[in-house]
This record gives C-alpha cells, structure tokens and sequence, in this order.
C-alpha cells in the first residue's frame, strides 16, 4: 500500500487547489515518517498520524478490493490486536501512568504474544469502562486462527465478515472511550504524533496526514446518539473514493457485495 499527499509548498502556491499530476506517492512503512521531494524539488517530511490499528485496518480494506482475501485477513487480525495495546495505553494514561512506563512493561510483558494481549485488554476495559469489552464471537477466532496458523485461504464473504466482526467490536470500545476517557484518548493521539514528529531531522520541515480508513479525527469526539454506526461497506468505498482521487488502479470486477 502506498500513502500519498500533495507538497505543502505546492499547496500554498496553488490555494485553489493542485493538479492530480501534483501527488507524490510513496510505499508505507513501519516509521510512520516518510521524508520526500516534489517535483518542484521542495523538500519535507510527511508524518502519517494515525494510529497502528487505523493504518492495519487501511491495508486491510485496500487488500480486500484487490481480491487478497487471506491478506485482509491477516490485516484485520493485526488491527484488532493493536487495538488491544491502543486501549490499555489509553488506560494507563487515564490512572496518570506514564507512557515511558507503559511502554515498556507492554514490550517486557506481551512481546508478540496475542493471547496475553487480549487478557490485558479485557481486564483494562473492564476497569477502565466497569464492563467487559466486545468480544470475536468462538467462531471468527477460529476462523482467524485457521487463516493465521493453518493457512486457510478464505472467501471474500468470509473475509467481509471477518473484518466487520473486527470494526464493530473496535468502534464499540472507541465509542466507550470517547464517551467516558476522552482526555486519555486525546493524550494517547498526542504521544503517538510526538513519537512520529521525533524521527524527522531537526529543522525539516513536515506536515500531517491521515490516509483512507478509519479516520483518527473522528476518534477524539463521540459519534451523536442516533447516527450510523460504521460499517464495512461504507469504509471500503472510503478507501476506493480515495483511490480514485490519487489515481490508483481499481479492479474492474470489484464490487462492494461479499
Ligand atoms: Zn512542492
């Protein structure tokens, strides 16, 4: 997957806005920093802001419209599993704890290890919101476990489904957040665009950006009573509103029905 943007410089000389011949495009990484130059050779770091979880749900939503439906899944799988750290960091924020701290104990004590993960999560949730949290249901963990273990290719039906399983029970707890640790979440947001800003070279110029997906924007305020909860169907032609914008391939047998 790749993450695209358009040079701030560009953008200021151009305020009616730049030709699509103007985006610079570049493969994500792990960092989260990307450092480019437009073809008017302006210079500048590009820091994507949203959380892990957001940008492994991206990836999934762009896999599933190329038809890498083991991919997605996989995808999926990791989004839900950092959204088990993004939860206890916010808990920990909301008793004062620093993130220094709780960065370390969560490498020291989790590692890579998901089962362990899912019981800091369940325990924090239910401290932290009096409730337990939303859960896969027995049979999309085993359907994640025989895709993630076994090697089982899956259908699109059963990876649509998979990954809405995966956006409700992450929007669930979100919406908890919002509702009930809004300044935790906020500082949670704030350490991770720190982490970000600190890998660009002093001096250089940057700008924010949050690609297609899950938008970390809409993290930070509850969604008012009565509105549409988010479905898998709507992220998706997100993610393809904004492929079409920037120019990517879409595969012409590509439709929204599972
Ligand atoms: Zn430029």
């Amino acid at each position: 997957m790749k993450v695209h943007t358009v040079c701030m410089f560009c953008q200021m000389a151009n305020p009616q806005g730049v030709p699509d011949t103007m985006w610079i495009s570049t493969e994500i990484n792990d960092t989260g920093a990307y450092q480019l130059r437009c073809a008017q050779g302006h210079d500048f770091w590009l820091i994507v802001q949203q959380p892990r979880y957001e940008l492994l749900f991206t990836i999934a939503a762009n896999a599933l419209i190329d038809g890498y439906y083991r991919e997605a899944v996989l995808s999926f799988a990791g989004c839900l599993e950092s959204f088990y750290e993004f939860f206890c960091q916010v808990s920990a924020f909301k008793l004062g704890i620093e993130a220094e701290m709780f960065e370390r104990l969560w490498a020291r004590v989790m590692g890579k290890r998901s089962e362990r993960q899912l019981g800091a999560y369940v325990i924090a949730h239910l401290l932290t919101l009096k409730q337990p949290p939303r859960m896969l249901s027995q049979s999309q963990e085993k359907f994640r476990n025989d895709v993630v273990h076994s090697g089982v290719i899956p259908t699109k039906k059963q990876a649509v489904a998979y990954g809405q399983e995966v956006l409700e029970t992450v929007d669930e707890s979100l919406e908890r957040l919002k509702a009930d640790a809004k300044d935790a979440l906020c500082t949670a947001i704030g350490e991770h665009v720190k982490e970000m800003n600190s890998r660009v070279v002093a001096g250089a110029k940057s700008q924010l950006m949050a690609p297609g997906g899950l938008s970390i924007s809409s993290t930070q305020t509850a969604r008012s009573p009565g509105a549409a909860r988010p479905d898998l169907a709507t992220e998706l032609q997100y993610v393809l509103h904004w492929r079409k914008i920037v120019g990517e391939h879409i595969p012409a047998d590509f439709t929204l029905k599972a």
